[in-house]
């Protein structure tokens, strides 16, 4: 069973064995809902690292060699296993990350879909073979990377890490994981599941720590590739330093999502959608919608998000900001909007604390009306539940705003008509797009994964894309009898 939700030090896990750092540089892990200490989490050295890519280095060696349909076997145990605890799970990631239990439980799910994806790669990952000359056949084989790795954010410390990681060891990779430092608990649980699935000792590690460890995983000669998931600013400097380093990286970054209201929207559908979208995780996704482009008349739906934002409960419908840091950094930019004499439609600094736990983290939805596309919330990705709205005239100057947006993450359109939506669609800079949905994640065989600012490395995260990423193929040319002569490979 668990061996969290302790205040002791957290451990490593480096070649099948519970390590506790000798690192003097301690975090505490603080549950957003209450404020309560819940763990220690160590910030490892770069020596810790090298215990864990050596182990990892020998223990790949033999994974790399096992069969598919058998490693994948690990894949198909894991999922059930995770099926079975899932409530246990949300827990966690409830007590770690602030939000709610059905959110947690959501983001599960969502993993365990990633689960099945990885566990069908034998039926997917299979090559090409051509007859290219008379007795003449090319064929390409798969090999696992070696060993690779995945640092990870706070924002879904169970799901994001599975994006990558059932992919990277389904093709063959050993993978160290360097979680969030601020949602460090989900990482030891996936240790334990992966292990408890039969995975062998040293395939998987988990080193504890912050940006020491990210830059020590860039400069690794023994590390491969990473798989990055994190800000922008973070994301650019993994993705320049590891690929200095001559390392394979795909790397997402932040976002700033609009959503693109027309008069013909459905206003029911929209506005529980857009209050879905903006309000989900506390806004803490890199998914949510935080710009609205109000086309036209559209005040009666503006009015519903409101009618529906200020409903919500805090500590039922919406979960807590991860850190102080973050609290400050939201409120902050609603702080300036005020002073600048924006227009706060609904201010979440005033939000009902009655029904929330008491010493967390709890901030209510806001609406900045009327923002001009250069003011500071228009631009800036808030990573809390704030709604700026920017009032256009055309859906051509909405798609103009939303394309000078340096991110390109996701967008979506609020429209009754297939003809405006597929407008939007062709000219739209996203690389995911929803229509009527403001949380447009394409669900698997689909592969996630923005544009722009949004996206280093090229290709997609999860889906076949990912095959490409955790993998490296020889092309193998074979020819067995002299006896056709056509050309001349023959
Ligand atoms: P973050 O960039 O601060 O941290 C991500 C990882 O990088 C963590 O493991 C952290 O320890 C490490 N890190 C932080 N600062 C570093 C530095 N200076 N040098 C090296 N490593 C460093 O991100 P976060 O605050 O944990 O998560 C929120 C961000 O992640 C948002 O920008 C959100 O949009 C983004 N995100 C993107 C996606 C996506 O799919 N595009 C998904 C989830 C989250």
């Amino acid at each position: 069973m668990s061996e969290l939700l302790t205040t002791s030090l957290l451990p490593n896990v480096i070649g099948g064995q519970r390590v506790l750092s000798p690192s003097l540089r301690t975090l505490p892990v603080t549950e957003p809902m209450t404020g309560e200490i819940i763990a220690v989490v160590p910030l490892s050295g770069a020596d810790e690292l090298d215990a864990a890519v050596n182990a990892a280095r020998e223990a790949q060696v033999e994974w790399g060699r096992t069969p598919l349909k058998d490693r994948v076997q690990v894949l198909f145990r894991m999922k059930t296993l995770v099926e079975a605890e899932q409530d246990h799970l949300a827990e966690i990631i409830t007590r770690e990350n602030g939000k709610t239990r059905a959110e947690s439980l959501g983001s599960v799910l969502r993993a365990v879909e990633c689960l099945e994806f990885a566990a069908s790669l034998p039926q997917i990952a299979t090559g090409e073979v051509l007859e290219v000359s008379r007795g003449v056949e090319c064929k390409t084989m798969r090999y696992p990377l070696g060993v690779t790795g995945v640092i990870t954010p706070f924002n879904f410390p169970f799901m994001v890490p599975l994006w990558m990681i059932p992919m990277a060891l389904g093709l063959g990779n050993a993978v160290i994981l360097k979680p969030s430092e601020q949602t460090p608990l989900s990482a030891i649980e996936i240790a334990r599941l992966l292990e408890a699935s039969g995975l062998p000792p040293g395939v998987f590690s988990v080193v504890n720590g912050d940006r020491e460890i990210v830059e020590a995983m860039c400069d690794h000669p023994g590390i491969s590739a990473i798989g990055f998931v994190g800000s922008t600013r973070v994301a650019r400097k993994v993705y320049e330093r590891g690929v200095a380093a001559g390392k394979r990286i795909r790397a997402l970054g932040g976002a700033k999502n609009p959503l693109v209201v027309v008069p013909d929207a459905d206003p029911e559908m929209t506005a529980a959608n857009v209050v879905a979208s903006v309000t989900g995780c506390a806004g803490q996704r890199c998914m949510a919608a935080s710009v609205l482009l109000a086309v036209g008349d559209v005040d009666h739906i503006l009015a519903l998000i409101k009618e529906k934002m200020e409903a919500l409960v805090l500590g039922t419908d919406m979960g807590a900001i991860i850190s102080q840091v973050a609290y400050e950094r939201i409120t902050g930019y609603l702080d300036r909007a005020e002073a600048g004499g924006a227009q706060l439609l609904l201010d979440g600094r005033n939000a009902s604390l009655d029904e929330a736990p008491e010493g967390g983290l709890f901030l209510g939805a806001s609406i900045i009306d009327h923002a001009s596309p250069e003011h500071e919330t228009s631009c800036d990705e808030i990573f809390g539940p704030t709604l700026t709205v920017i009032r256009c005239d055309t859906l051509d100057e909405a798609i103009a705003i939303e394309n000078d947006n340096p991110y390109g993450n996701a967008a979506a359109i609020y429209t009754s008509s297939g003809g405006t939506a597929q407008y939007f669609i062709d000219r739209v800079e996203a690389g995911m797009v929803g229509v009527n949905i403001g949380v447009p994640v394409p669900r698997e065989p689909f592969a996630f994964g923005g544009w722009n600012a949004s996206s280093f490395g090229g290709g997609d995260i999860t889906g076949p894309s990912a095959i490409d990423f955790w993998t490296r193929t020889k092309k193998i040319t074979t020819k067995w009898s002299d006896r056709y002569r056509s050309n001349w490979m023959s």
